[in-house]
């Protein structure tokens, strides 16, 4: 970005001349770190708007003036405002929800471990009957750190098991109880354009999906989803739906995994449009990624990002620091 930094140096004033070349620098590295379009148009409008005019304080350079400008903005639309720890109750219930494979099961413990260190006692529910193996990790991730897991198996609906959980962690006065969900499934996690001669295709193929570090083989039709919207498994939605419904949570958390790109967008819209979320939990921030989608989570939806996951281990959970967010967007 030095380049068009330089272009500012001697003026004393934000003008539409001296900032164009800098805010094209600033639009690429917001897309460069995964920021959606739509929201880097939006953000970079608001930017132009308040950076034109401005003044430069003397002994300073415009430079200084736009970046930040840029900063502060970044800084204020990631959450400066709105609360960044979970909502008090008692019990505090924490609804968590997210696409499967993003960390949601890894973060329900280390959420766990985070309100045991403040003297809570914390009860964990596993509702996600759909895979065995989702309800043996919880039980395995609260042994490790010393957190009781409440389970009804697979053959009990998970409204059910989620109801009874919360009733179990009230009747035993616990201080916080968290429910794990089945991961939303998402039928089109792209969009393919196959462009023949001017006609659009739908075609099958198979493609290697990977969660949860499992590498699964599965042949599926891709939907060419020209609207730009995401879709996700509707049944799976509903039951989300209900699922906060009968519990009535204090918190219901969207985990989002920092790599998930351009998508995060339509991903956090369609959330918080069906079960409106509290708040996001931001996974895998250790990862190289520039983190773009913590952008995009608290433009679309306003709500704040509570928690960020940096590794796999349990006690990698931090709270969200919106100032240094913005640099690692910025690049
Ligand atoms: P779920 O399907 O959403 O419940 O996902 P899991 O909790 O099973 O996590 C999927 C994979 O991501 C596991 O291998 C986790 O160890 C890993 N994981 C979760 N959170 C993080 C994180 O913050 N950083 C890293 N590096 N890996 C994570």
């Amino acid at each position: 970005m030095e380049k068009a930094w330089k272009l500012l140096s001697q003026d004393a004033k934000l003008s539409p001349e001296n900032v164009k070349e800098p805010l094209k620098e600033i639009r690429r590295a917001l897309l460069e770190a995964d920021v959606s379009l739509p929201v880097v148009r939006r953000f970079m409008k608001r930017v132009e708007e308040k950076a034109l005019g401005q003044e430069v304080i003397v002994g300073t350079t415009p430079q200084m003036a736009l970046v930040k400008v840029v900063s502060d903005e970044l800084t204020e639309l990631m959450g400066s405002k709105g609360a960044k720890d979970l909502e008090p109750g008692f019990p505090q219930v924490v609804l968590m929800a997210g696409l499967q494979g993003v960390g949601k099961t890894t973060a329900c413990g280390k959420l766990a471990l985070y309100l045991r260190k403040q003297k809570k006692s914390v009860l964990m529910v596993a509702t996600d009957v759909y895979r065995p193996a989702a309800i043996d990790q919880l039980v395995k991730l609260g042994k490790a750190i010393d957190v009781p897991v409440f389970e009804l198996g697979t053959s009990v609906s998970p409204v059910e098991i989620a109801k009874r959980g919360i009733e179990e962690g009230r009747k035993l006065g616990f201080d916080a109880v968290i429910v794990d969900t089945a991961g939303r499934l998402q039928v089109c996690s792209f969009t393919v354009i196959v462009d023949t001669a001017g006609r659009l295709q739908v075609c099958s193929f198979t493609v290697i999906v990977d969660t949860a570090g499992r590498l699964q083989l599965c042949s599926f039709t891709v939907i060419v989803d020209t609207a730009g919207k995401l879709q996700i498994d509707g049944d799976m939605m509903t039951e989300l739906k209900d699922i906060k419904a009968a519990i009535k949570p204090t918190d219901t958390l969207l985990v989002v995994d920092a790599m998930t790109g351009q998508e995060a967008a339509n991903l956090v819209k369609t959330f918080n449009d069906e079960v409106d979320i509290s708040g996001a939990i931001l996974t895998k921030m250790d990862g190289d990624s520039r983190g773009g989608a913590a952008l995009s989570v608290r433009e679309v939806s306003g709500k704040p990002i509570k928690f960020m996951g940096v590794g796999e281990k349990m006690d990698s959970l931090e709270q969200f620091f919106p100032e240094r967010m913005a640099s690692r967007i910025l690049g």
